[in-house]
């Protein structure tokens, strides 16, 4: 078993340390992961201009480019071998909801599908003052990929897992979730830049919306780690129909 392990954070990121050092104990891992935080990267990836690839230590590469960069790269040529698996993390905060449309955490195990197992995004949803359990998240995401070694999970692709930030014995156990929703975000930053000219921060994301039981919010507020499968698929499969009635008589 060869896991690729990649993150949104960087390569020297306490979370994606503590990830190989926990899937190590159960696979051969490989890290080919950003040189710097790139959280908010989303699936994007970078055309214009050729991409190197640095080697810190055996084993643990970082990229000048994006999360999912690190992946395609990662399973698309650059190693004489193949992975069986991408688990992306542990990110330092939560993918929650709409996050996930953002997440460079996310994008990284979504760019992993193609290999046939389940991939996996694993955040940690730190907050000022929370503790910063990384271990926690380690622990989980160890439990999690050796049940997927034991038992396939053919028809989850793609798992997005919330782990509470709190000591490992404190957690209460684990939920299967689906996406809940934010409110919008909050208004942008103004400020000046030492010349005096405008520039904008892109404000911190909206406060929990539809957070009700059976959400991913819901789950990690009470202590569970939250695990959602997820699928690539944007189609509003149900507005087929009425968007085919919509575009009769477009010409006329
Ligand atoms: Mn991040």
């Amino acid at each position: 078993m060869k896991i690729l392990v990649s993150n949104d954070d960087g390569y020297r990121a306490e979370g994606i340390r503590r990830l190989r050092e926990a899937l190590l104990t159960l696979a051969e891992v490989t890290v080919v992961a950003p040189d710097r935080n790139r959280s908010g990267a989303s699936n994007s990836l970078t055309l214009d201009v050729p991409l190197r690839v640095f080697e810190a230590e055996p084993g643990v590469h970082y990229v000048p480019g994006t999360p999912t960069d690190c992946v395609h790269l990662a399973i698309s040529g650059l190693f004489d071998f193949r992975h069986d698996m991408v688990v992306s993390g542990i990110n330092d905060g939560p993918n929650l909801g709409d996050d996930v449309l953002y997440s460079g955490t996310v994008a990284a195990a979504i760019e992993g599908r193609f290999l046939g197992l389940p991939t996996m995004a694993v955040s940690l949803c730190t907050s000022a003052g929370s503790g910063r359990h990384f271990a926690t998240g380690a622990e989980v995401a160890r439990r999690l990929v050796a049940q997927v070694l034991r038992k396939p999970l053919e028809r989850a692709r793609i798992l997005n897992v919330n782990v509470p930030d709190r000591p490992f014995d404190q957690l209460r156990g684990l939920r299967t979730t689906r996406l809940g929703f934010r409110h919008p975000s909050e208004p942008i930053v103004r400020a000046r830049d030492p010349h005096g000219r405008p520039v904008y921060w892109v404000g911190p994301a909206g406060p929990q919306d539809e957070a009700g039981p059976g959400t991913d919010f819901h789950a990690v507020e009470a202590g569970y780690v939250s695990v959602t499968p997820l699928q690539v698929d944007l189609t509003r499969h149900d507005a087929l129909p009425a968007v085919e009635s919509w575009l009769e008589g477009i010409d006329g």
